[in-house]
């Protein structure tokens, strides 16, 4: 649990926080997916597709559910991405699939629903049908997984699919990575993370084995003594530092940390303060300032050190905070933590410009501070290289090198998802971990003459 001064509690009734935390946007009704689907031109060589990372055929499912065929629908989401149901809800459908839909240049301008199709379907596989795949003849490999978040549960899948057992470790104690302990609350209620994790092991040849620490409990050596293969996906474990004054002050702490105490406590007993100053740009920044608010803070104010334009966040999710309360500030970079009788009081900011050659300067003589009794900090997550110390795995730029097959420099071991170079996006993950699958199936076949 966080340790934070006494003053600060959540202060919202159980009811009123089921309220908060209930699903952002709650499902369609058959008949409004019927509708939606109907909308749908299904084009040849559909841009969305191409736009969607695991490239499921969408004018598929979505002509599957029109035509009220919810198992094809499901099935045609499911063998492309077995994380369907979470990228249905946590996708940023707007920057993805939605956002080369046809519809986008008409009049109207309004993209189809894909996301929510997406959720239609997948969540109706969930209610009504047992897990759609049947696994293949087993060949008795073995393969160690580490990391049970979206990379590591899609690599599990399709190995068992292929007919390979796997052992899947993680130093939680649950399944999912950042679904279960990351994405916002509202994104994946209900417990989703878990029931998707069950709904995905049921295909069977999946062993979880939780707080089991890489570099700790074990090393990728032993994993290469014990398994004819090893896939790495342990994400970003690490935090970014301000590197500024007052860091070390009780209140002040990382916004993932805090996203993963609301997601893993009761949140009645999840501590807030009354005045939350929020630090970055990126959708961590935006989920931790919404929760925070949710949870019952009184003044909730972000502020990135650039423009709007420049923040990772999207321009749906800037809205999603502004909507929520959440004040947002620009254009200013934290140079100090203020406290006054060593209590955190608020936050010193320099403010910066542009200049034409596109330099941003910061002036430390032109500076404000906003009052905090609660500082979050979003400003980027890191791979940790230390668990794979003394094994020849190559790191560039800050993550684990990987050929277009997935291979790191050790031989036999392959790494996916956050912890190698690219987009982390759940369904960025989602594909490495099934491709990641292919090219570890296709390895053990050819060595083993299949
Ligand atoms: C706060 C937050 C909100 C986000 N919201 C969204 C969103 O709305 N939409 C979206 O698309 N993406 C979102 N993302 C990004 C998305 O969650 C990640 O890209 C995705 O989870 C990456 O999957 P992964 O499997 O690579 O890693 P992770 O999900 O991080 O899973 C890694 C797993 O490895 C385990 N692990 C780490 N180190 C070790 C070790 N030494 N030994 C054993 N196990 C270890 C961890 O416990 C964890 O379970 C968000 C990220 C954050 C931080
Ligand atoms: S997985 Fe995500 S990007 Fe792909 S079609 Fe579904 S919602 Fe769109």
């Amino acid at each position: 649990m966080i340790s934070l001064p006494d003053t600060l509690c959540c202060r919202l009734s159980e009811e009123e926080l089921a309220v908060n935390f209930a699903d952002a946007h709650p499902p369609l009704t058959h008949a409004q997916a019927v509708v939606e689907a109907e909308r749908c031109f299904f084009c040849y060589d559909a841009p969305c597709i191409e736009a969607c990372p695991t490239s499921i055929d969408i004018p598929k499912f979505i002509r599957a559910i029109a035509t009220d065929n919810m198992q094809g629908a499901a099935r045609t989401i499911l063998e492309a991405n077995i994380l369907g149901g979470a990228c249905a809800r946590v996708c940023p459908t707007e920057i993805l699939c939605e956002q080369k839909c046809v519809h986008n240049v008409r009049e109207e301008g309004h993209p189809i629903r894909i996301g929510a199709l997406q959720r239609h379907a997948t969540d109706w596989q969930m209610a009504h049908g047992d897990q759609p795949f049947t696994r293949a003849a087993l060949t008795g490999k073995k393969v160690a997984v580490v990391g049970a978040g979206p990379a590591g549960l899609a690599c599990a899948h399709r190995l068992a699919l292929h007919g390979h057992d796997v052992v899947l470790f993680d130093a939680h104690a649950l399944p999912g990575g950042l679904n279960e302990y990351g994405v916002a609350a509202y994104k994946l209620a209900d417990d989703f993370a878990q029931r998707e994790v069950e709904f995905l092991m049921s295909i069977g040849g999946i062993t979880f084995s939780g707080t089991q620490i890489l570099g700790k409990d074990f090393t990728v050596s032993d994993l290469r003594r014990d398994y004819d293969t090893v896939f790495l996906a342990v994400g970003l474990a690490g935090v970014r530092a301000l590197g500024i004054e007052g860091e070390q002050l009780d209140g002040v702490m990382d916004a993932v940390r805090f996203i993963e105490t609301l997601r893993s406590h009761d949140k009645k007993t999840v501590p807030v303060g009354r005045k939350v100053v929020v630090i970055g740009g990126g959708n961590t920044a935006v989920d931790a300032a919404v929760q925070a608010r949710r949870l019952g803070a009184e003044e909730v104010t972000l502020v990135y050190r650039r423009g709007a334009e420049h923040m990772s966040a999207t321009p749906v999710e800037r809205e999603w905070a502004q909507t929520n309360g959440v004040s947002v500030r620009h254009w200013a970079s934290p140079i100090r933590i203020v406290a006054q009788n060593g209590l955190l009081c608020g936050v010193e900011f320099a403010r910066g410009s542009m200049k034409p050659d596109g330099q941003v300067v910061y002036d430390l003589q032109d500076t404000f501070v906003v009052p905090a009794d609660m500082v979050l900090k979003a400003v980027g997550q890191v791979f940790l290289p230390d668990p794979l110390k003394g094994d020849s795995i190559a790191i560039s730029s800050g993550r684990i090198l990987v050929d277009d097959q997935y291979r790191t420099t050790m031989e036999g071991v392959y790494a996916g998802g956050d912890c190698t170079p690219g987009e982390d996006l759940t369904v960025a993950a989602a594909r490495d971990g099934r491709d990641a699958a292919e090219a570890i199936h296709l390895m053990l076949s050819e060595t083993s003459g299949q």
